[in-house]
């Protein structure tokens, strides 16, 4: 897929109905929820603090966190790689795979091995990986890709699962959510007890004591991370928190801000492979640390982004996420933490368009549990591209044209008159349904509001004198 055909991408989703029906209702259900599970938390605000703090740390002393994550996670018994990029990691997966002669992988929820295709890899090395997560597994039956970071599906409607199911499982149609997901429960009760080796993310590493945490509502975490004889992390480098109370206030924000619970029905600890005397647990454990440009965004301006916990939240507010969804983002994070962590990730020139696409309103700000300045870093970034490959000539001929008329106010105020007037003429009902030449851009997918009958420089002149009559 190409980054440069994003607002083409754009377009396409604006102009899909069922899409737009899909994303109305999950991101509403999502944000509502969220708003009232922090409504319950009792110093909400110091609880977000100290999380926001947690994760600071944690990426200001990342290499010597990640020295200590490593030092004891080999003392616990796990096998520690570490990958500078995707194929890199990949690789390892694959080579642990061989070794072990795993046939079958059974796979937890795991952004970052979206981010390096291992699904394809281990394909085309002879291994077959199931996703287990219910939301992925749809994803891989219908050869999709995920749209929003906790929840992949968001972009179908139950209709459509049911047809998806349908077809690929051979199983009859139904829109019942529970029906479909007893059918995909049945059918993964098979892969895991098939499988050779577990493949998972962590929603955080606790560097103190090499502990890797995982928090999912199906189980089928604690199924991959225990019943396969290998367990392969797959983990950002950037996934840190020095202790286990840090791990605490992480955990408090996360499930709220993600899905509106207190916590997530299964919260995983995993520390070792399976112990002598133990009934449970893989032979093997290996944690796969992965940079692939994370570093490169550790020295930058938008370092911050490192902090996100992915929980979601600033997808489900933001406007533009909501009516284009995640697949226009062109690339494995969508939404604000997308547009900032794509170009960071995978280079500005490629992903220049992704900062634009914002409003900067500030909601994914408000909401962020962790309180990442998004805005900030889109606007960074966005002066960046420009500062690299300056805009075309006629860009700035217009914004120089812009600056020379409001530098003059009487100029300016007269323009303002005229323009005013003529938006005035085209509206209906108070809006406009289509603007004029280049700015026909704005409404091609939404009306603009017609201009106020009066300016606000009028307005307030009228109420002073009101005042001083
Ligand atoms: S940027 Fe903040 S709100 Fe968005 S996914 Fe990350 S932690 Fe959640």
């Amino acid at each position: 897929m190409t980054p440069t055909a994003f607002v083409e991408r754009a377009e396409g989703a604006l102009a899909d109905a069922q899409l737009q029906l899909a994303l109305s209702r999950a991101t509403g259900t999502l944000g509502s929820r969220r708003a009232s599970a922090f409504e319950s938390l009792e110093n909400a605000d110091a609880v977000r603090d100290a999380a926001r703090a947690a994760r600071m740390n944690a990426i200001a002393n990342l290499s010597g966190l990640l020295e200590r994550f490593e030092s004891k996670l080999i003392a616990n018994g796990a096998q520690v790689h570490w990958a500078e990029t995707s194929e890199q990691a990949n690789h390892i997966v694959v080579d642990i795979a061989r070794h072990t002669r795993t046939e079958r992988a059974v796979k937890s929820k795991s952004m970052v091995s979206e981010e390096t295709h291992l699904n394809e890899a281990l394909e085309r090395a002879g291994v077959t990986p199931v996703e287990t997560d219910l939301g992925e597994y749809i994803v891989q039956l219908s050869h999709d890709r995920p749209s929003h970071i906790i929840a992949p599906i968001i972009h179908l409607t139950r209709q459509q699962i049911g047809r998806v199911m349908e077809q690929r499982l051979n199983v009859p149609y139904t829109d019942d959510i529970r029906t479909l997901a007893a059918t995909a429960r049945a059918k993964l009760r098979e892969e895991f007890l098939r499988a050779d080796m577990g493949i998972s993310g962590a929603n955080f590493g606790v560097a103190d004591t090499g502990t890797i945490c995982l928090v999912t509502n199906e189980g089928n975490g604690r199924m991959v991370t225990t019943m396969p004889r290998v367990h392969v992390v797959l983990m950002g480098i950037e996934k840190l928190v020095a202790s286990m109370a840090d791990l605490d206030v992480c955990l408090k924000v996360l499930a709220r801000s993600g899905t509106g619970q207190k916590i997530t029905v299964y919260t995983t600890m995993v520390r070792a492979p399976r112990r002598p005397g133990e009934t449970d647990g893989p032979d093997e454990l290996h944690v796969v640390l992965l940079d692939n440009g994370r570093s490169r965004i550790l020295s930058g301006d938008t370092a911050e982004i490192l902090g996100c916990i992915r929980c979601g939240a600033c997808l489900n507010v933001c406007p533009v996420y909501r009516n284009i969804g995640g697949h226009a983002y062109g690339d494995t994070y969508p939404g604000p933490v997308g547009a900032v962590v794509t170009p960071g990730l995978r280079g500005l020139t490629e992903w220049r368009e992704l900062p634009h696409a914002s409003s900067l309103c500030g909601a994914c700000r408000d909401v962020c549990p962790v309180r990442l300045d998004i805005p900030r870093m889109l606007l960074a970034l966005r002066a960046a591209a420009v500062a690299d490959d300056p805009q075309p000539k006629s860009l700035a001929l217009g914004m120089k044209a812009f600056g020379w008329i409001a530098s003059r106010p009487a100029l300016y105020r007269a323009m303002a008159r005229v323009g005013r007037l003529a938006l005035r003429s085209r509206a209906r009902n108070g809006w406009i349904g289509a603007l004029p030449g280049l700015a026909g851009g704005w409404t091609k997918s939404r009306d603009f509001p017609a201009p106020a009958a009066r300016t606000f420089q009028d307005e307030w002149r009228a109420r002073r004198k009101r005042r001083a009559s």
